[in-house]
């Protein structure tokens, strides 16, 4: 009788084992639903980074994409539909028209309840008078933003995480160079299994960022040179930011088309996007990063 019942038990801890295994490989196989938005703006061109965006997340397998593009005059009528998406990459930028009040509500509701966002290069510069927003992106540039938004945040040569409440403006880049980045937090799951540093450009190389800076972790820096109008301080590249229940990974990254077909930003792009959308990271950084050439799976 007793080992009838130790059999019987067996045959459940291994029936459990055989659904929980079929549980965990369809929880790991759905894709994860992604909305760019984007609009008109001034200094870039969603036009043409959007489609780039969409094509190197589908190229993963591990995504699929829609895009609502904002009216050039505001309307009450742009409400897209954010619950139904994991994921709101946004593609606005400086002189992005503010979203109706309710749009702006009901994201802010999308994010509190555990929605993930990234903010992709100039979205970082959008929408000064939203506070929420503002918090989101942890810190931005430009459009006004001064000590009033919050602390400059940038790490010393040390890696010592500053912030800086001295008066000045926020945002500013120098020319287009190549630069190398550094990663500063080698587990975070955005981050592990890329090399310590790494080159990226030449692009445009953000310094004086702003902002609340509240729940910020800086993932990799860039030395920003005084030589080329910079800080002279290790300056935020990546971010990965915490808001409610929601996260948000933060790029600086990508200026137009021919920076974002780089692999050092495809790369920690689609890595970033997944970790916003599921708080994991599974594609995997690939052979010959960061110079793999774009049309393959990044
Ligand atoms: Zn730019």
């Amino acid at each position: 009788m007793k080992s009838q019942l130790r059999w019987v038990l067996m045959c459940s801890v291994v029936a459990m084992c055989v659904v929980n295994h079929q549980v965990w490989t369809a929880e790991k196989a759905p894709t994860i639903k992604v909305l760019i938005v984007d609009g008109a703006q001034k200094y870039h061109k969603p036009q043409d980074t959007t489609p780039v965006l969409k094509e190197m997340l589908e190229a993963t397998g591990r995504f699929s994409v829609d895009v609502s593009t904002a009216p050039k005059k505001p309307s009450a009528d742009y409400k897209p539909d954010f619950a139904a998406y994991q994921v709101i990459v946004i593609n606005e930028g400086f002189g992005s028209k503010p979203w109706p009040k309710a749009t702006e509500e009901s994201f802010e509701a999308y994010m509190k309840n555990g929605g993930g966002m990234v903010s992709y290069h100039a979205a970082d510069n959008a929408w000064p008078k939203w506070k929420a927003y503002n918090e989101m992106t942890g810190v931005g540039g430009w459009a006004g933003r001064n000590e009033k938004w919050g602390p400059y945040l940038y790490m010393d040569e040390n890696g010592k995480v500053i912030r800086d409440t001295k008066a000045g403006k926020g945002g500013s880049h120098g020319s287009q160079t190549e630069f190398e980045i550094t990663v500063r937090d080698t587990e975070h799951p955005i981050t592990k299994g890329l090399p310590k540093t790494f080159k990226h450009g030449p692009d445009e190389m953000y310094a004086f960022l702003r902002g609340p800076a509240q729940n910020v972790t800086i993932l990799a820096t860039a030395h920003s040179d005084k030589g080329n109008r910079g800080s002279g301080h290790e300056e935020p590249m990546l971010m990965a930011i915490t808001w409610g229940k929601g996260r948000i990974f933060h790029t600086v990254l990508g200026h137009h088309v021919k920076q974002i077909k780089r692999g050092s930003f495809v790369t920690t792009f689609v890595r970033g996007t997944e970790w916003a959308a599921t708080g994991k990271v599974t594609i995997p950084v690939p052979e010959g990063f960061p110079d793999q050439p774009f049309t393959s799976k990044p």
